[in-house]
């Protein structure tokens, strides 16, 4: 009798990839996959209808725009205008414009809100034929360094489903299963605090003409677009605040004062919370036949926007990699896979970090002193005064990369 029920309980399945988790990495991972003719089952822990809404990233930068080009789906996945390569910098008040483009031929950045990216991912996917699970529980991963890694979950109806896999692609997040699922010692987890907290609002009202970023002694601030009628704001805080201490008259005094525009126009906030400022690495990426994509591996402090593109990134050298593989017998990707990420993703941290630290010790100067509050005003304006100091930040921000972006570096 009980071994009649655990046979009713259990449905075992098989599928070449098994991906955990329905954000951008997930998404493009399995969306990817599909477009080449490799089958994977998609496990979301959240229903569709609460992924599709949350919103955090706004920009998809040049080096994604083109991978999503690469695989003939820009213009299903990406919605929003294109960036048009300008962010504006405004110190005390001044306006300084820094062309953000790098030069190179090829798509720009798109003004892409993560939850546009994600819905259309869905859609895509879905049409395509791809399969995503919501509201799936109790995760479990099993023999991950074997040749035929299981995974088992619970659905919204109670069933136990078990699914065999060739691998498994953790793309779960910073609080995921999939990295807990690592026995210790096999990940060296590098993270860093800046010390700096950051109350982000999102609000019902007019974008900027450019994303601008103010520095000031009042503190950090910035206004970025989300939308034709809806934006993202910052505002740099004591890093354990707590978003009740930011009733809505002093969230907008401050963004007047800090931006430097008393005639800023307010309209409903839809969401507030605070957060502190800091950055994360796993290494390496990957365990047996697990890989980590995305925030799952790592973290960056939001400052030059590129803990999405970061995931977008993963996603597609994972996708390459699974793909030669199971066509090509080949397993130079899946071998490279961490170190390729890693590479990026330091470089990435590398440019966020910077950029924190510049911004943050521009301005207020409690914490960091007069000496390094000169030396950031100093790194400010060689960047708006020197070109060569532009095209260096400029090809940071669109995250093309010479060495891995060229067609001949990666096999294309
Ligand atoms: C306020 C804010 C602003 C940001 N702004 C930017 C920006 O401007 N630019 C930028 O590039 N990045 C930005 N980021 C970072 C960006 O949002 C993340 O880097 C991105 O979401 C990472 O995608 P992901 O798919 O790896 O992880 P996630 O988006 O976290 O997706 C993980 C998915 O896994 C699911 N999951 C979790 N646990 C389980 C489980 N046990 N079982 C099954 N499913 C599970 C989750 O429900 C989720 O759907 C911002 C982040 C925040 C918080």
């Amino acid at each position: 009798m009980a071994q009649a029920e655990r046979k009713l309980d259990e449905v075992p399945e098989s599928t070449t990839v098994v991906v955990i988790g329905a954000g951008p990495a997930g998404l493009t991972v399995a969306s990817l996959l599909r477009r080449c003719g490799v089958d994977s089952i998609v496990l979301e822990r959240r229903s569709r209808q609460h992924v599709a809404q949350r919103q955090r990233a706004g920009i998809v930068e040049s080096r994604a725009v083109r991978m999503f080009a690469s695989w003939g789906l820009a213009d299903l996945v990406l919605g929003g205008p294109p960036h048009d390569g300008i962010l504006e910098f405004r110190v005390d008040g001044k306006s300084h414009l820094v062309d953000d483009s790098d030069g190179s031929e090829g798509p720009g950045a798109r003004l892409c809100p993560q939850q546009v990216l994600v819905q259309k991912l869905t859609a895509t996917h879905l049409a395509d034929g791809g399969e995503v699970r919501y509201e799936t529980a109790d995760i479990t991963l099993h023999d991950l360094t074997g040749d035929r890694p299981t995974v088992s979950y619970r659905s919204a109806d109670g069933t136990v489903h078990t699914i065999t896999c060739a691998f498994v692609a953790g793309c779960d997040g910073e609080h995921g299963v999939t990295r807990a699922a690592v026995p210790d010692g096999h990940l060296t987890a590098h993270t860093f605090d800046h010390g700096i907290g950051w109350l982000t609002v999102l609000a019902d009202a007019p974008p900027p003409a450019h994303p601008l970023l103010a520095v000031s002694p009042h503190g950090f601030a910035a206004h970025f677009p989300r939308g034709p009628h809806s934006s993202r704001y910052y505002l740099q805080c004591p890093p354990d605040d707590h978003p009740g201490a930011w009733p809505d008259s002093r969230v907008w005094d401050a963004l007047r004062t800090r931006l430097a525009d008393p005639a800023l126009t307010a309209g409903p906030i839809t969401d507030r919370e605070t957060f502190r400022l800091r950055s994360l690495v796993h290494d390496p990426m990957q365990y047996g036949r697990l890989y980590l994509v995305g925030d799952a591996a790592h973290i960056v402090s939001p400052m030059g926007g590129k803990g999405m593109n970061l995931a977008l990134y993963d996603a597609d050298l994972l996708a390459r990699a699974v793909r030669d593989h199971v066509q090509h017998h080949d397993d130079t990707g899946l071998r490279t896979y961490s170190e390729r990420c890693l590479r990026r993703v330091w470089s990435d941290q590398e440019f966020s970090h910077w950029l924190t630290r510049t911004v943050h010790d521009a301005g207020d100067d409690t914490h960091c002193g007069p000496f390094l509050r000169n030396l950031a005003r100093a790194r400010l304006d060689r960047l708006f005064t020197s070109q060569t100091a532009a095209q260096a930040f400029a090809e940071l921000m669109t995250g093309l990369d010479p060495a891995q972006d060229h067609p001949a570096a990666t096999g294309r």
